[in-house]
C-alpha cells in the first residue's frame, strides 16, 4: 500500500509563492491501478515526484508499506526507489550516452533483478526489438516514450508511475502501451499510478481520481 497524507508542496516564483499541492490524501492499495486526470498546471508531475521519492513535500507523509519515505536519508530514498519504484517520466530521461536496449536492460541488471525472458517480451509487446542497438537520438518521440516504459517495467516494480505514458504516441501505440500496462500490472500485482489525458487510458485503469485546486479526489471506482 502506497500512502500519502496531507501533502502539500509549493514552489517560489518570481511573482511570489505558488501552492501546488495543498494537502493530499490518498490511499493507493496494492496491485491497483490509478489513472490521475487534471488539467495542464494542476500538478500532476509534481505529486508524482513527491510519491515517487524525488521531490520533497513541504509537509505531510509518503509511506510505502509502512516505510515513511521523506524520513530516510537520500541513500534509503534511493535503495527503496531502486527495489520497490519505477518511474516513467513525461520527459522520458533516457541516458543518451546507452544504446535503447542497454537503457531498458541497466536497471535491472545494477539491482540484480536481470531476466532476458521478460526484457525480451516486455521489448517485443511493446514494438521496439528492431531499434535496440539504436542512440535515443536516433528514435522518434514516441519510441523514447516506449523505452521509457519498457525500463520501468523490466525491473518489475511494486509501484509503477507514469507520467502521460501516451502522451506522444499514435492510436496503435496507444492502444499497445493500454495493453502491455494492464497486462503487466493485473500478472505481477504491482500498482500503477498513471498521469493521463487519454480518456482511454483512464477507462482501463480500476480507479479514476482528478487533481483539482491541489488535492485529489476520487471520480469513479
Ligand atoms: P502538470 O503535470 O499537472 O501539468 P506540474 O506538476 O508540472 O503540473 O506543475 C504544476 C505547477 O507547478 C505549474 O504551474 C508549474 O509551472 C509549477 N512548477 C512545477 N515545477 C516547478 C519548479 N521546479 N519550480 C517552479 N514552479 C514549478
Ligand atoms: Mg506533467
Amino acid at each position: 500500500m502506497l500512502a500519502v497524507k496531507n501533502v502539500s508542496k509549493s514552489y517560489v516564483i518570481p511573482e511570489g509563492v505558488q501552492e501546488v499541492l495543498k494537502g493530499v490524501s490518498f490511499d493507493f492499495p496494492r496491485g491497483s491501478s490509478f489513472a490521475i486526470l487534471g488539467e495542464s498546471g494542476s500538478g500532476k508531475s509534481t505529486l508524482l515526484h513527491v510519491m515517487a521519492g524525488l521531490e520533497k513535500p513541504d509537509t505531510g507523509t509518503v509511506t510505502l508499506n509502512d516505510t515513511n519515505m521523506w524520513i530516510l536519508n537520500e541513500s534509503g530514498r534511493a535503495k527503496l526507489r531502486r527495489e520497490k519504484m519505477a518511474v516513467v517520466f513525461q520527459q522520458y530521461n533516457l541516458i543518451n550516452s546507452l544504446t535503447i536496449g542497454q537503457n531498458i536492460s541497466f536497471l535491472p541488471k545494477l539491482a540484480g533483478r536481470y531476466d532476458s525472458s521478460f526484457i525480451r517480451k516486455t521489448v517485443d509487446a511493446l514494438g521496439l526489438s528492431n531499434i535496440l542497438s539504436k542512440y535515443p537520438e536516433q528514435t522518434s518521440g514516441g519510441q523514447q516514450q516506449r523505452t521509457a516504459l519498457a525500463r520501468a517495467l523490466v525491473s518489475k516494480p511494486s509501484v509503477i508511475f507514469a507520467d502521460e505514458p501516451t502522451g506522444n504516441l499514435d492510436e496503435d501505440n496507444t492502444q499497445r502501451v493500454i495493453e502491455v500496462l494492464t497486462k503487466f500490472t493485473n500478472n505481477m500485482s504491482t500498482s500503477l499510478i498513471v498521469a493521463t489525458h487519454s480518456e482511454l487510458l483512464a477507462s482501463k485503469m480500476n480507479s479514476v481520481t482528478v487533481l483539482e485546486g491541489g488535492t485529489l479526489k476520487l471520480v469513479k471506482t
